[in-house]
Parts: C-alpha cells; structure tokens; sequence
C-alpha cells in the first residue's frame, strides 16, 4: 500500500563466519555471544521514548541524535537510484507545503531534536507513494501528485511523512527488528532443536506483532500528521477526501487489512472523522 517509509536505513544482518573453533572456544563464544545478544534488549527496556501527540511509549534503541546521520547516509544512497526533478511546478509546490508543515512542527514543539529537513520530488508518474527517513529526510514521487490534487491533499501525505520520522518510526522499527532476531539467536542458543521451528516463529512473529505494530505506526502517522496539517492552516476534512480519492484508485479491494502493514482506507477514514474535533479548532485558529 502506498504511504510507507523508504528501506530500512540499517540492516540487522550479521557477518557469517567460517573459522573453525575447538569445542571450549565454542563454548565462550557462545557464552559471549548470548552475553552481546542481551545488550541490546538491555538498552531497548532503557530507552523507553514517549511518542508526541499520541503519548504512546515506544523502544528507541539509541538517541534522536542518531536518527540526523543514519537518515542523511541512506538518503544519499537511495537518491542515487532515483530520478530526482530539480525544477519546475511539482517542486514549488512540494517546497511551499513542506515549510509550512515544518513551521506547524516548530510551533507544536515537535522539532525538539532540530531534524534537517529536505524533501525531494522523484520522476515516477506510476509510483503513489512518497516516504521519510529517521531525520527529517523525505521524498515525493511524481506519481501520488494526480491523487492529492491540491497544496491540502498533498499536505496529508506529506504530514504523514513529517510524522514518521517525528515519531521516530524508523529507529523504532530498527530496534524491533533487533528484538525479533535477539529472541530468535537466543532461543535456538538455549535449545538448539528449536532451530527447526524457528522459521514458523518468523512468520508467526510477523503476523501478530510485525505487521499490526506497521499498522499502529501508520495510523500514528495518519494521527499526529492531521495536527501538523491542521496547525499550517491546511482544512484537515481534506484528508477524509484525499483517502477517498485512494480508496477509489485501490478499487475498493486490496489485501485484507490483518495481512497489510497498512490499516485499510475505511479504517483510516473513521480514525480521521473520530479526531476532526480535536483538529479543527486548530485549523479554525490558524
Ligand atoms: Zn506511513
């Protein structure tokens, strides 16, 4: 589903290793390795972050002044792949949203850790999409600008976006990912016949933690984006409108909702109409 964030900036992936040990050292790196494997869930009960706007708590694995570099380097590296349109409407108007959404962050005091924000525009006219990096660092494709029509229709995506890497969606995603494969590495560790059902844990793990985890960080986009919206003086009920446009584009159907990583456009849609009196007194007062 469209409206997602970019690859993830870091993997977990471990270097495989071909040395061959005797029985003892085996045993202490094992041991060793167990120790090391704790250490970041150690540090992920430690850096326990609220959420602004939502108040959720979130696991951070390290501090928001990380998110500015990691963001920066995979932003180099993913343009390089891309398109990038340098002039012209689309970027004007990309531009003209984006300071205006970033000068509604500051007001609500949503800026605190100062991101560097950028956003470029990307030549995909087939791409609905757009997404953010931790940092501040987004993108636009060409290809969701038929769909949010106007400055206010393209503010719901891109206040989306602002609130991902607000929220720090991505580093939270990465200390998850850390999570996931420490409880894994350990449990085959402890019982190594486990092994074989760790494949089924995978799936099992990503279907009811993974993906209504990407559900929840979707809808806290949706929700925090809404005030970002509504404080830059862009009418929040264009949302509702802007999911409609989507809905219809999707015809309707789609991949039921427990299988996406996205909640669907009618669940998106009642969220929208359930928060409009919290937000539209921001919006009148803008
Ligand atoms: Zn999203």
């Amino acid at each position: 589903m469209p409206i997602h964030h970019a690859p993830n900036a870091r993997s977990a992936a471990s270097a495989s290793d071909d040395r061959v040990y005797s029985d003892d050292e085996r045993r202490l790196r094992r041991a060793s390795r167990r120790a090391r494997l704790l250490l970041p869930i150690a540090a992920l009960v430690a850096a326990c972050v609220t959420v602004p706007i939502t108040g959720r708590s979130a696991f951070v694995p390290f501090p928001v002044e990380d998110d500015k570099p990691l963001g920066a380097e995979a932003y180099d590296e993913i343009l390089a792949g891309e398109k990038v349109v340098t002039s012209g409407p689309a970027v004007q108007q990309v531009n003209r949203v984006m300071d205006r959404l970033v000068e509604a962050a500051d007001r609500l005091g949503l800026d605190e850790a100062d991101f560097e924000w950028e956003v470029r525009v990307l030549d995909a006219p087939d791409v609905p999409n757009a997404w953010a990096l931790p940092g501040g660092k987004m993108a636009v494709y060409t290809g969701i600008l038929p769909i949010t029509q106007d400055d206010a229709g393209l503010a719901v995506v891109m206040g989306h976006e602002l609130a991902h890497a607000i929220a720090r969606h991505g580093a939270e995603r990465m200390g998850q990912q850390m999570l996931q494969q420490g409880i894994l590495e350990i449990g085959t560790a402890v019982r190594p016949d486990w092994a074989e059902y760790a494949e089924l844990g995978l799936i099992g793990f990503d279907l009811l933690w993974s993906r209504p985890w990407g559900r929840n960080q979707e809808s806290e986009a949706d929700h925090i984006g809404l005030f970002l919206m509504a404080e830059a003086g862009y009418d929040p009920r264009e949302a509702i409108e802007f999911w409609q446009r989507m809905n219809q584009m999707a015809g309707g159907g789609g991949t039921p909702e427990w299988l996406s990583t996205h909640p669907s456009h009618g669940t998106r849609i009642a969220d929208i109409e359930a928060l409009l009196p919290e937000v539209l007194p921001i919006y009148e007062g803008s």
